[in-house]
């Protein structure tokens, strides 16, 4: 994958049961709310890529998946 592309992240509700180390990793990409709900942006800018690879390999669910938009 290239780290200095854009990335499309999708997380999987099935798979996803909240436990935030994503949003521990690139908080302002990752979100748990109030509702236990996650949010997420799904273009982030390149410039947090690092830390949304970081955050999907934190995931303990393998909930979150990247996708290099270019490829
Ligand atoms: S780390 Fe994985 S399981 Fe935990 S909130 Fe994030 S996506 Fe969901």
């Amino acid at each position: 994958m290239d780290k200095a592309a854009p990335l499309s992240i999708s997380v999987d509700n099935q798979r996803c049961h909240r436990y935030g180390f994503c949003q521990s990793e690139a908080p302002d990409v990752f979100q748990l709310g109030e509702d236990g709900r996650l949010a997420y942006r799904q273009s982030p800018e390149v410039s947090r890529n690092l830390d949304v690879i970081s955050a999907a390999r934190s995931c303990p669910m393998r909930a979150i998946e990247i996708v290099g938009k270019d490829s």
